[in-house]
């Protein structure tokens, strides 16, 4: 289970509190900056035993970008993630797209990329039961869930309920299908990330 766009002073603690209800560990991938604004939530999210990934700087697609300055915005935030203690190893891109030359920055960087399988859709203001029924057939082994803790530039509702509400029905639909959610490194260990 992965959650994108944070820290959020409002929404990251609600997902840190549901996640810890169910017993289950996630991955945060984070907007540097706030990042750094929210460092208490970082802590809060790591001490709770989640891992806490590489999203970007500037949320920006890839393909409207310069490499050089993609580079500069990876640069810019793992410093900033260093800064705060963290060595991320994963990178999900902005909106998850990648120019002809991401896979060579990621590697520059010491990233693998990571993909998802199960799309949530969570960004655009869907109800748990669309968002459930829509990802069901997708869930399984290996399988990588893409939510949101943050409003991302994308997002096209005010909140972050529905996914607040979301993580208990789908753990419990994961554990009907005899699978317990992991950070992704250790979903995936050393393979590439994605589906
Ligand atoms: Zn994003």
């Amino acid at each position: 289970m992965t959650f994108d766009d944070g820290p959020d002073p409002l929404w990251t603690p609600r997902i840190l509190d549901v996640l810890e209800r169910v017993d289950v560990r996630a991955t945060f991938f984070v907007i540097a900056p706030l990042a750094l604004k929210h460092r208490h939530l970082v802590a809060e999210t790591l001490d709770a035993g989640h891992e806490v990934e590489f999203h970007c700087t500037e949320h920006v697609r890839h393909t409207r970008r310069s490499r050089r300055a993609v580079e500069a915005d990876t640069r810019e935030g793992l410093q900033a993630l260093r800064n705060l203690g963290i060595e991320p190893s994963l990178w999900r891109t902005p909106w998850g797209v990648h120019a002809p030359w991401t896979q060579e920055v990621a590697e520059e960087f010491g990233l693998r990329l990571a993909s998802w399988r199960a799309d949530t859709k969570d960004w655009r203001g869907d109800t748990v039961p669309e968002m459930l029924g829509r990802i069901e057939p997708l869930l399984g082994q290996g399988s990588i869930v893409l939510m949101h803790d943050g409003l991302g530039p994308g997002a096209q509702r005010t909140g972050c309920e529905e996914t607040v509400a979301l993580v208990e029905p789908l753990v419990a639909r994961l554990r009907e299908l005899g699978c317990e959610p992991t950070p992704l490194r250790v979903t995936v260990g050393e393979q590439r990330v994605g589906a």
